[in-house]
């Protein structure tokens, strides 16, 4: 009898392993940006930071599917990836340059850098309301992304895919310590993360919507010696790292507004100008952003 519990238990451990090995590959294959407690809070922070023009604008078109909120669109662009449009939620630097080099670092426009501008530019313009709801849901999400500093790092590691890290805090690679391990062990709900990042000041370029500096600032973060751990993961990297991890978080959600309140009143200035028509991203300065 005990052999016979014995051979029936075995196969089952194996399975249970072979399942948990199966979850954890699912679960690092979503791992594609901040989990969605980083982009949850990106825009419920961006939220309370827009203007009375803004917040009306995009009430009225998240209306258009009812029971969104800024926050609940903000996984959207992950949760509808295709192979067309995966390419918009990072850019590869070289390893020894983090100056973007459009030709390079972009080409034919496939690359975040270039998603945030076009979508900022359909936003602004006068396309369909279920088009420009479309452009704040790929907005709201792909500015977080680009603050994210490994979704501008390096092609070769597949922007810390590719660097494996004991077990830790439920990560497995780099890129998925940045995407939710180090947010994780912060520890706070959304709204008590929110809060926190409210009282985070701001880097004095926070006003600095080029999305080309964003990944730039990324690209350098991940330049820096020891963002790539020699020894596995420490408290010590958690603690050099996690206000850099909250400085990222929280300037995505002040340039999020800055810009959403820019394309906004962009909007509302020109009635009659019609989609797609290119707007440098770069003269989206808003000054009605408080530090
Ligand atoms: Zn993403």
């Amino acid at each position: 009898m005990v052999l016979k519990s014995c051979a029936l238990r075995r196969p089952f451990a194996r399975w249970r392993s072979i399942l948990v090995l199966a979850l954890s590959l699912t679960m690092a294959a979503h791992a594609f940006a901040w989990g969605a407690q980083g982009h949850e809070v990106i825009a419920s922070v961006a939220w309370q930071r827009l203007n009375p023009q803004a917040r009306q604008e995009v009430t009225r078109l998240l209306a258009l599917e009812p029971g969104q909120t800024l926050e609940s669109i903000a996984t959207w662009a992950d949760e509808h990836r295709s192979p067309a449009t995966s390419v918009w939620h990072y850019v590869n630097f070289p390893r020894t340059s983090c100056k973007y080099e459009p030709e390079r670092d972009c080409p034919g426009g496939r690359c975040v850098v270039a998603a945030i501008a076009h979508q900022a530019s359909v936003f602004a313009s006068h396309a369909s309301d279920a088009e420009r709801l479309k452009a704040l849901k790929y907005l709201v999400h792909l500015v977080g992304d680009v603050h994210q500093p490994l979704h501008a790092g390096y092609q070769d590691d597949r922007g810390g895919n590719r660097f494996q890290l004991q077990l830790w805090m439920h990560a497995r690679n780099l890129h998925a310590v940045w995407d939710s391990g180090l947010l994780r062990n912060v520890d706070l709900d959304n709204e008590a993360f929110s809060a926190l990042l409210r009282r985070v000041p701001l880097a004095s370029d926070v006003l600095d919507l080029d999305p080309a500096h964003m990944a730039q600032e990324s690209c350098r973060i991940v330049a820096q010696a020891g963002f790539y751990p020699d020894t596995g993961l420490s408290a010590a990297y958690t603690q050099r790292f996690t206000p850099v991890l909250q400085q990222r978080l929280a300037l995505a959600a002040a340039r999020l507004a800055a810009l959403l309140n820019a394309a906004v009143a962009q909007y509302q200035a020109e009635p009659f100008r019609s989609a797609l028509v290119s707007m440098p991203v770069q003269s989206l300065k808003s000054p009605d952003l408080e530090r």
